[in-house]
């Protein structure tokens, strides 16, 4: 994929402050890109210290200026990616380490905003321990999607999710959990797989049953940021991973996949539904690797795009993937500067490269950029510990239990589609 300038499109909804009509990438022989996801990083603070944590600044308790917010929608409003219902997410340092009163300034000025209470689908990412029954009033009255970080059982989750003193926050990110359930308000959790769960599958799969925690996403412990090394990362990480996946696929499988996974709904998806997230030009749509499919603006209003991740973190040749601020300039300001354009250079690259060697492209649009750039040391790359992790291992297991169901015993796959040759 090759990214051209056009011109801007009309934008779907209609803003009153919107006099700003900026130019706009477009990928060749594609529709217009929309904006998938908004992170807005309300402050940079968290209140706990996990050692895995890839922020740099989660000591500074500075919060977003309300001026900034208004700043932000103006632009976001006026740019023309808004073209459908899009997720908010508040997240980068711990969302409810802000007030409650906070938010309900800045959900009054988020809904200010032409069809925002209809195209902005709000959701936080918490490490739960500060959840109480007042929170749960206010996400249920906005209809917040909740996703709360729990490593596991309170030995495991206490290994690498700590105090600043160092206690463990087991019992407060339970607490929390706890209270979503008691006040109905739904969730996912997130779990990160690290050296000290790697190899205990059965022990994740019942403390997840006997929690009733039915939605779960796992992050691979990964090398990120200002977390520059991963237990995971050394040798017979992957047989490891690969291990804990596939037991507990089938502990999964044999009481009737109680539990939604993420990682293998994916999977399942990809290769029931051929084309399910596909662009209209037929590369997979991979949000993450699209100018502007992310858009993240940290308190201050400066933005990035792609991987969130990587905003605010210094590099030598892409300086902070800071691309702009919105206070005095515009999202199209990312196109002009030379960093955009390097790193969605190299992006391209990198995924061309996918591509033309890997079976799996087409099932993933060259996953993660950052970490492409964390472990390769360049986004000019290809597979990363993430993509097999992610991606190619649960297709694998997830696969390989289809083709026993059918029978199918051939070495090569019908399921699976060939890599395209360079150039197709
Ligand atoms: S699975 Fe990895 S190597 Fe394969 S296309 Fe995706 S990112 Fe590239």
């Amino acid at each position: 994929m090759t990214t051209t300038l056009q011109e801007a499109p009309k934008t779907a909804v209609d803003s009153s402050s919107a006099n700003e009509s900026i130019a706009h990438l477009t990928p060749k022989n594609s529709e217009m890109l929309a904006m998938g996801l908004l992170v807005i990083q309300p402050s940079p603070f968290c209140n706990i210290n996990c050692d895995y944590c890839y922020l740099p600044n989660r000591t500074d308790t500075r919060r977003m200026d309300f001026a900034v917010l208004e700043k932000v929608m103006d632009k976001v409003w006026s740019s023309g990616l808004v073209q459908s219902p899009f997720s908010l997410l508040w997240h980068a340092g711990e969302p409810l380490a802000v007030p409650i009163s906070w938010y309900e300034q800045a959900f009054e000025i988020i809904n200010r905003y032409p069809k925002a209470s209809e195209y902005v689908i709000h959701s936080v990412q918490t490490n739960g321990t500060l959840i109480t029954d007042k929170w749960c009033d206010f996400l249920k009255q906005h209809h917040v999607e909740v996703g709360i970080s729990i490593d596991g059982p309170r030995e495991i989750h206490d290994h690498h999710r700590k105090t600043r003193s160092g206690e463990g926050t087991f019992d407060k990110a339970m607490r929390g959990m706890e209270c979503l359930k008691r006040n109905g308000v739904s969730f996912g959790v997130v779990t990160v797989i690290s050296d000290i769960s790697v190899d205990r599958p059965d022990e994740m799969y019942e403390f997840y049953r006997e929690h009733d925690i039915t939605g779960i996403g796992f992050n691979i412990e990964e090398v990120e940021g200002a977390n520059t090394s991963s237990s995971l990362g050394k040798s017979g990480g992957h047989a490891r991973i690969r291990s804990f996946l596939k037991r507990f696929y089938e502990r999964n499988k044999a009481d009737g996949f109680p539990l939604n996974v993420r990682e293998f709904q994916n999977a399942e998806r990809n290769i029931l539904e051929p084309g399910w997230c596909s662009r209209p030009d037929g590369e997979y749509y991979n949000q993450e690797a699209d100018p502007f499919g992310m858009v993240n603006v940290d308190c201050f209003g400066n933005f990035s795009s792609f991987s969130p991740e990587l905003l605010g973190q210094p590099t030598e040749k892409y300086g902070s993937f800071s691309f702009g601020n919105l206070l005095s300039g515009s999202l199209f300001d990312a196109t002009r500067n030379d960093s955009f354009r390097q790193v969605l250079s190299d992006i391209e690259s990198g995924n061309r490269k996918c591509a033309e060697t890997c079976e799996f492209y087409r099932y993933c649009g060259g996953a993660s950029p950052s970490n492409k750039y964390y472990e390769n040391g360049t986004f000019d790359s290809t597979e990363t510990h993430q993509c097999i992790s992610t991606v190619k291992i649960p297709m694998q297991i997830v696969l390989e239990d289809l083709e026993n169901e059918l029978g199918i015993t051939e070495k090569v796959s019908p399921l699976m589609e060939k890599p395209r040759p360079a150039g197709h």
